[in-house]
């Protein structure tokens, strides 16, 4: 990389308006290519918040054994599923990486060492949302990974560290699902709207009160919150980027709930947009 590219990604990191955090239901891949109400608010929320100069994503997809972000300049596209069409095959989502972005990252977080990663590219949970808000490709996106092996407490204190760089217009993603138990999902009920288990329905009720409570407490051992959480969350890789995102949240800060449904009785879209 040139160093007059360097310095231009130096200078995206300028002090800026507080960006929003975002926690994403990503449901199913097809959402990447399908026009929904999914995909539309997506898209919409690409023109509404203010422009990033940059986006963090932490997606349930990319699980590790310690932290890593994504330093490369020029991430490849991760087509991490099987049997779906090939149109969702051939997607390319060509943004820029940002490794000035990925090495303050490495600095910035004081509770565990994070370090750098040149394998990952964009998995599908960050490129089925992202190229949705963003489909110029035109905004550098880095990720960061979720160690596996790590309680909630862990997730929201590296979370918290980084906070700061919402300042400098940096957008944080997180992309999973609060209530996923993909082998309880009733196929033939997929495009039944509403249509949810009673245990899917509390934990979504669960999730979101505690999210307006500011109960983060409880929601990082979630698996002590009874019956029906832990059959809406059997492994938490699609529950933890909800907590980066909490641990991100400032005191008092605006909750907004959005694609509120359920899908096939026990995955939720739940969705929610903090500041
Ligand atoms: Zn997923």
């Amino acid at each position: 990389m040139d160093l007059k590219h360097l310095s231009r990604l130096a200078e995206n990191l300028k002090p800026h308006e507080t960006m929003p955090v975002l926690f994403i239901g990503h449901g199913s891949p097809m959402n990447g290519i399908e026009e929904n109400d999914f995909s539309q608010k997506w898209i919409e929320l690409g023109k509404t918040i203010p422009q990033p100069t940059a986006v963090v994503c932490i997606s349930a997809h990319w699980l590790t054994k310690g932290s890593f972000v994504t330093a490369e300049q020029y991430p490849k596209t991760i087509h991490d599923f099987g049997g779906f069409p090939q149109q969702l095959y051939e997607v390319q989502y060509p943004a820029p990486g940002n490794p000035v972005l990925a090495k303050e990252i490495t600095t910035m977080a004081k509770y565990t060492a994070v370090g750098e990663d040149h394998e990952w590219g964009f998995d599908h949970g960050a490129w089925t949302v992202l190229r949705r808000m963003y489909p110029a490709a035109n905004i550098p996106i880095i990720q960061l990974s979720i160690d596996y092996f790590k309680p909630g407490e862990y997730h929201h204190s590296l979370a918290k560290d980084l906070s700061e760089l919402r300042k400098k217009g940096v957008l944080f993603v997180g992309s999973g699902n609060m209530v996923h138990n993909l082998r309880m999902v009733d196929f033939e009920k997929l495009d039944a709207p509403g249509y949810g288990y009673d245990w899917a329905i509390e934990s979504n009720q669960i999730f979101k009160q505690k999210i307006f409570d500011g109960d983060d407490r409880s929601l990082m051992r979630y698996d002590q919150l009874g019956k029906s959480i832990s059959l809406a969350v059997p492994t938490p890789d699609h529950y933890w980027p909800l907590i980066y995102t909490l641990g991100l949240r400032k005191q008092n800060e605006a909750v907004e709930i959005f694609n509120d449904q359920v899908m096939g009785g026990s995955i939720t879209m739940a969705s929610v947009k903090f500041g």
